[in-house]
């Protein structure tokens, strides 16, 4: 079955405002996109730091993770950004859920605007090495639809969006070659992409959903 591209776009009215803990938060129109907040660990209940076991005291405080709701101490916390949760500014962020957050950040700042238009991406498990799927986010954010009967693949098993340039992308696109895979790496050619950029999806395997 063909997926239709034409869906309308998601309404995106949303404001800010402070939160109970005077952090700013987009409220509104919720994506499904969106994280629901982590139940937050007890204070009293959590004597040490969940990570790091240091015992708090008065001068070694509590924090707690916004992303998953640990208590933890100072060394094993940082402040970054948290989109997910819709937080305007960087927020108390455990060391385990960082990297996360990151990965996370990056692809809303950098590949959200390229899937909800629909780009050219190659993907991880294509068995043609010259192959590129046309990829866009469905309208309630839970998808990428996929063209070519490809079965669509849910957001939470996206694992990386990599958008190659310069050199990287020229040994992808694989200027004068027959689409080889090159070496065995994953380098790949595009024969239709018409700029120095390819785009790459990889995601968990068991990730395709049933076709609806
Ligand atoms: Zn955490
Ligand atoms: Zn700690």
């Amino acid at each position: 079955m063909a997926h239709s591209y034409d869906e309308e776009e998601p309404s995106m009215e949303r404001h800010i405002h402070y939160n109970k803990r005077g952090e700013l938060q987009m409220v509104g129109q919720k994506s499904l996109f969106d994280l629901d907040e982590p139940v937050w660990h007890a204070d009293e209940k959590s004597p040490v730091c969940d990570k790091c076991s240091a015992a708090f005291t008065f001068t070694h405080r509590r924090h707690h993770c916004r992303r998953c709701g640990e208590v933890v101490c100072a060394d094993c916390m940082d402040k970054v950004p948290l989109v997910r949760m819709r937080y305007v500014d960087h927020v108390v962020v455990c060391k385990v859920c960082i990297p996360l957050c990151k990965t996370e950040d990056e692809f809303f700042q950098n590949h959200l605007k390229t899937l909800t238009t629909g780009a050219y991406f190659h993907l991880s498990d294509s068995d043609d090495a010259a192959a590129e799927y046309l990829c866009k986010l469905s309208t309630d954010h839970r998808q990428i639809l996929i063209s070519q009967d490809h079965l669509p693949i849910a957001m939470r098993h996206i694992l990386e969006v990599k958008t190659l340039h310069g050199e990287e992308a020229r040994l992808a696109t694989g200027a004068g070659g027959e689409g080889e895979v090159d070496g065995g790496s994953r380098k790949k050619r595009s024969g239709s992409n018409p700029k120095n950029i390819s785009l790459e999806l990889t995601y968990k395997s068991g990730g395709l959903e049933h076709k609806l």
